[in-house]
Order: C-alpha cells, then structure tokens, then sequence
C-alpha cells in the first residue's frame, strides 16, 4: 500500500510531508493506513507541475493521443474493479456490490466515453463575402479538482476524464476521508501514456489543500462537488481572479408519488432513492411526497423494507447497508433523527444506531412530516426518509419546489402528461420519471438554485472544460 500513503505530484508519490492523517475504516473504525496529507507546499509543488505538464509533451498531443491514454486508464480500472472496489469500501463503508459492480465500471465508463469526445471536439465554421469565422475550443488550463467523500473516485471521474479528454492538466484534492481510491488512480496513470504532472492528487484539508488550491493563481479553473456551505466560500475566492467555477453542491430531492403509480416500482424505487450508499447521495430523494389516499400503504411498506435491511459488514455478500462515513456524519444524522422527533414527525423504521462498533445508522422512515420541519428542509446525507403527504398535483409541485436546493426529483405515476407537466413544473437539475438515481456518462447532471451551476458528464462537459475562442479571417 505504500504508493497509497501521499500525494502524488509529477509523477511522483510523496510519502512523507509535515502532517499525516490516520484513514478509518468506518466499518470497524480501525485505521487502515497513514496518508501523508498535502498543505500549501505540496498545492504549489502540485499546481507548478500542472501548469509546466500543460505547456509540455501534453500540448503536442493531439485528440487522438489523448483519447489511447483515457483508454489505457479505462482497460486498467477495469482489470482492476476488485481492488479499487475493496479500497472504496473499506474506506467509505458503501456495500462490495454497490462498489464493484456498480460505481467503479461506471468510472471506467466515464474516461471510455469522455476518451470518445477527446477525438471528436469540433468548433463552428460561418463565412459571408468578406470573411470566415470559425471557433475553436481550446483547453483551459489548470484544473483544480476538488471532490467529497461520498463516491471519491466516481465523482472525481466526472471531472478528470472530460478535463484531460479536452487537453487541461489537473491537480485533484479528495476528501482527508477519502483519499485512497484515488492514489491508486495515480499508481495506475503511471502505466499509461499521460506525461508527468497532467494528473496530480493532493489529499489534505480542506481548509488547508483545499483552500490553497482555491486561491492559487495559477489555477485557471475549481471545479468542485460538496456542501452548500463551503461551495458558496468557493465561489467568493474564485470572484476576484474571475476564476472559471463550477459547483456541485447539495440537494434535499423531493421523489413524488401519484395514486396512479404502478405502487410496486414506486416504493422500490422510493427506498433505493434515500437508502443506497447510505443516504450520502446528493441527490438522494430525501423527500418522499406521497399523494393522500395511498400515503399509509406506501409507509407500511416502506417501513416493512427498512426494518428488514441487513446492516454490517459492507464486505460481507449478505449486507444491504454499511456504515455512515464517519462518527462526525453519525452524529449529524442522529441529531437530526432528534430534531425529527421534537417536531412532532412519526419513526416508522429505524431512528437508531446499532450497538456495535463502526457508524451504523439504521435505515430510517418519518411520517407525519410537514414541509416546513428541519427534516423535510436540510439536507441530513444519511438514511434518513421524510415522508410528506400530497393532495393533488400542484400541491405536490408546491411543495417539492418550496426548498432552497434544486438537484434531482422523481415523479412516479402512469399518465404521461402528468409525468410531464410535473417534470416542466419542478426547478431542479434532473427529474427522473418512473425511476430514480439512474446515471450515464451521456447524461447531464448538476444543480439548480442552491444546489449549484454548470453540468457535468455529457456534452455539458464540453462548457466546463474548454475556453471558446473566436477567430475572424479577412477575406477582402
Ligand atoms: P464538504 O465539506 O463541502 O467538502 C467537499 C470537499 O471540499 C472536500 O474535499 C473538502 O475537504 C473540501 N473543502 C472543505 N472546505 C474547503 C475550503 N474552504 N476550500 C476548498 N475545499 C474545501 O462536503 P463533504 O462533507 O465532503 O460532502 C458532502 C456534501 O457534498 C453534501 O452536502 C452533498 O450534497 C455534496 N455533494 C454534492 C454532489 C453533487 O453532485 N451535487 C455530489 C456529492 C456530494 P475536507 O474533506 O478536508 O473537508
Ligand atoms: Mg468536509
């Protein structure tokens, strides 16, 4: 594991810097190793290198060139799911499913599909008598890469593949929780053509990494997925530079039932919408809207669903849900499990820890939650469920968009033109019609109101990644 234990800049592992932070398994809350944690020093190191590998070798390469290495480092991550997935769920306590056959062949996806596009980025071409015009889409720069703790290789993905498809350099800052996915990313680059210092992981604090990455000078662009609350200092820092910024940031998605609803599908797809990965999905639907006349049927079966959720060991084949990330995030949900009952709101299912070691939360259902309470406002990003009756469409419309994020909704019901009327009437990023939590490299996803701007994955990429220019030739 020793590759894994610092940052890597230019190529280079760094094993040793002035502070290291102990990385737990939130399972069994031992340590799994030591990381050599990344301060200022090591952002300047890291950036220093971004911004020569960006003038160097990196420049000279064209499309195709950096399509072969986004592919090299998709057949690596596939020929080695296993371990990458073991490393994410000894780290982050989401199940051994959830990580192998889920989150990391999508990662591997993701560089596929953005390698597609490295080839295949065209700029526009107009002419009249007296001139042609054409565009060009021209690399930004440095990126700094800054991304949470809840899927830290796959959110990451989203921002390295299309960044080096479109000819930037990076220089990513994960979580302190979370770092070890991604240094295994970079013993993986080693194997593959990327020149030295285009990919450049720096674990560290936030306060510290982090915020030097912000307001270092020679990054030309944040992209960053995490809270509200730091993104909004983000944007502050990148003002001054006018620094190009996209944030991901969190969410509290309403997913909405109608009577009409094949009911089946629905409490399915309401259970796996807040309790996969634990509820640490931004956007998980952490607001059920239920529609009066089937609102106890779908509580009781819910309930009944959640009740009977295996929790434990995510290594273990028989585990439905693992740990929370950390004792600081256990606390959190508990308080407002706490917070849930003052209100007045009815547990139906879990509101409890287990009596074990590690951070486990079990799965949890409210009902009799108005709008207005904390838990149907805040975003918990635990198990937790609120469970909110409707009357009729533009109630529930009222109440999925009386809240200060935007991300994701769903929308379950059989009539089609409902589906879309409600769609068109929830300001959000995504809305999922008869399903929920569904991703594809191809798909845009990002924020609306306090859940951010920009979009990532898809064509949408090509914005956040590339600078347009504008060429005039005279003709006359
Ligand atoms: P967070 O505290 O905002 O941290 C996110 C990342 O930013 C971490 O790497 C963190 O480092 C770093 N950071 C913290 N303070 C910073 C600063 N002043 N300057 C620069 N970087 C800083 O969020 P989190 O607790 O890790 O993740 C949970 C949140 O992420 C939730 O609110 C969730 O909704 C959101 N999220 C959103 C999306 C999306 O796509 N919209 C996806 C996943 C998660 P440290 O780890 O050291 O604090
Ligand atoms: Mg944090």
């Amino acid at each position: 594991m020793s590759t894994l234990s610092g940052p890597f800049i230019n190529g280079e592992f760094l094993t040793q810097t002035s502070q290291s932070h102990a990385v737990i398994n939130p399972a069994t809350e031992d340590v799994i190793c030591e990381v050599a944690q990344g301060g200022k020093n090591e952002i300047d190191l890291a950036v220093a290198a971004a911004k020569d590998a960006s003038k160097g070798e990196w420049s000279s390469f064209d499309g195709r060139q950096r399509q072969n290495c986004l592919l090299e480092l998709a057949s690596l991550i596939d020929s080695h799911v296993g371990e990458i997935a073991m490393l994410e769920t000894e780290n982050t306590g989401k199940t051994l499913f959830e990580s192998s056959k889920i989150e990391i062949p999508l990662v591997a996806e993701i560089f596929r599909y953005f390698a597609g596009f490295a080839t295949k980025t065209h700029g526009t071409t107009t002419s009249n008598p007296n001139s042609l015009r054409l565009t060009l889409r021209e690399p930004v720069g440095v990126c700094g890469l800054i991304v949470p703790w809840n899927f830290p290789l796959l959110m990451a993905a989203w921002k390295i593949a299309p960044a080096l498809a479109f000819g930037n350099t990076v220089v990513v800052k994960p979580s302190e929780l979370t770092p070890l996915s991604l240094l295994k990313l970079a013993e993986l680059s080693l194997k593959t053509k990327i020149p030295k210092g285009v990919l450049n992981i720096v674990p560290g604090l936030g306060s510290i990494a982090g915020a030097a990455l912000v307001s270092h000078p020679d990054v030309d662009k944040i992209s960053f997925t995490g809270s509200t609350r730091v993104g909004e200092e983000i944007m502050k820092a990148c003002a001054k530079p006018m620094k190009r910024v996209t944030l991901e940031l969190g969410g509290k998605s309403p997913n909405i039932i109608f009577e009409d609803a094949n009911l089946k599908a629905a409490i399915r797809g309401a259970y796996s919408g807040i309790f996969y990965n634990k509820g640490e999905v931004c956007a998980a639907g952490s607001r059920l809207l239920v529609q009066k006349s089937i609102y106890n049927q779908v509580i009781e079966e819910l309930s009944k669903m959640a009740s009977e959720c295996t929790l434990g060991d995510p290594k273990d084949k028989s585990t439905r849900m693992g740990p929370v990330i950390s004792k600081i995030q256990l606390d959190r949900v508990m308080s407002y499990i706490d917070q849930g009952k003052k209100e007045g709101a009815a547990i139906k299912a879990g509101g409890e820890m287990l009596n074990r070691k590690g951070f486990f939360v079990k799965p949890t259902v409210f009902a009799d939650v108005d709008a207005k309470m904390k838990i149907a406002q805040e975003e918990i990003f635990g198990p937790v469920l609120a469970v909110i009756p409707f009357d009729d469409e533009n109630h529930a419309i009222q109440i999925a968009n009386d809240n200060i994020y935007g991300l994701a909704a769903g929308v379950w019901t059989k009539d089609i033109k409902k589906a879309l009327r409600v769609a068109k009437g929830v300001k959000s990023g995504t809305v999922w019609v008869n399903t929920y939590n569904l991703y594809d490299p191809d798909q845009s996803f990002g924020g609306t109101k306090s859940s951010g701007f920009g979009r990532e994955l898809g064509s949408a990429a090509l914005e956040q990644y590339t600078e347009l220019k504008s060429l005039w030739i005279d003709l006359t």
